[in-house]
C-alpha cells in the first residue's frame, strides 16, 4: 500500500491525533486540576499538595513523595468493569509516577506528599497517555516547580503503517502484523523519554521512526497544554 492510499479505520492520517480538549482549573478545591481528552478518551487530574505525609514513617526527609492514583471509572467503558482499583490501575499509577517525576523538583519539599488523582471518565484507548497529559497540566496549575511539561501519546501499527493516538478499535486490530500499542511520554522540550511501554511487537530498526512520529504529536500536545495553562493565567 502506498503512503497516500493508506487510510485508518476512522479516516485519520497516520500522524493525525484525535481532536484534543485541554482545560485547566476544573476542580476548584484541588491545588491544581486539568482535563485532557483525545477524542472520546477523557481524563481528569487533580493535584493535592505538597502537604505533610502521614503516617510519618512514610516521609522521605530528602524529598517529596509523588503519589499517583489512576482509576478507570466503571462507567467509562461499555463492557462491565468492576469499580475500584485493580492490578492494571496499580501498574498505570506507577508508570505515571515514573513518567512525571523527572520534571518535578521533589527535593524542594522534603517530608511531604504530592497526590495526583487521575480519573478516566470515558475510555477509547490511550487512557494512560491522556492521564499523564492531564496530570502534567494539573501539576503546573498547582504551582509545583517543574523544569518542563510531560507530553504523552501512544503509537502503533496498522499492518505495516505506523500510526499515532490509537482508538480502541485500532488497538484491537489484529489482521496482518497484529496489534501494537506503544505508550510513550517525553519531556516536552528535550529528547528525554520518561515512558516507553510497548505492548505487541515492533522491529528495533523502526523504533526511531516511531519516536519521530511521537515527537511531532507531542509538539501538538504541548501547544494544547500550554494554551490551556495560559488561559488560566490570563484570568
Ligand atoms: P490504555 O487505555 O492506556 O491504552 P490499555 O491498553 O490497558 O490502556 O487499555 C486499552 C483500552 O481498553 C482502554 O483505554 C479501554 O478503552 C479498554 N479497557 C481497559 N480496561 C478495561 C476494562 N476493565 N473493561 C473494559 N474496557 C477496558
Amino acid at each position: 500500500m502506498t503512503k497516500s492510499s493508506f487510510k485508518r479505520i476512522d479516516g485519520r492520517k497516520s500522524n493525525e491525533l484525535r481532536p484534543i480538549t485541554a482545560k485547566v482549573g476544573i476542580i476548584p478545591n484541588a491545588d491544581g486540576s486539568a482535563l485532557f481528552a483525545f477524542g472520546n478518551t477523557i481524563a481528569i487530574a487533580a493535584v493535592y499538595g505538597p502537604r505533610q505525609l502521614h503516617p510519618q514513617h512514610k516521609q522521605n526527609p530528602t524529598k517529596a513523595f509523588l503519589r499517583c492514583n489512576y482509576d478507570l471509572m466503571s462507567f467509562s467503558v461499555s463492557e462491565r468493569k468492576k469499580p475500584g482499583p485493580n492490578r492494571r490501575a496499580q501498574e498505570i499509577s506507577k508508570v505515571t509516577e515514573w513518567a512525571l517525576a523527572p520534571v518535578l523538583d521533589l527535593d524542594s519539599f522534603p517530608g511531604t506528599v504530592i497526590d495526583v488523582q487521575i480519573y478516566i471518565l470515558q475510555a477509547d484507548a490511550g487512557t494512560r497517555t491522556a492521564g499523564i497529559n492531564a496530570a502534567s497540566m494539573a501539576l503546573a496549575h498547582a504551582g509545583i516547580p517543574m523544569k518542563d511539561l510531560v507530553c504523552s501519546v501512544a503509537a502503533g501499527k496498522q499492518d505495516k503503517e505506523l500510526i499515532v493516538d490509537l482508538t480502541k478499535e485500532e488497538e484491537d486490530f489484529k489482521e496482518g502484523e497484529g496489534a501494537t500499542d506503544f505508550a510513550i511520554a517525553k519531556v516536552a522540550n528535550s529528547d528525554e523519554y520518561t515512558l516507553l511501554q510497548l505492548d505487541g511487537k515492533i522491529q528495533p530498526n523502526i523504533v526511531s521512526d516511531v519516536l519521530e512520529l511521537v515527537n511531532g504529536a507531542c509538539k501538538e500536545i504541548y501547544e494544547a497544554q500550554k494554551k490551556a495553562l495560559k488561559e488560566v493565567v490570563k484570568k
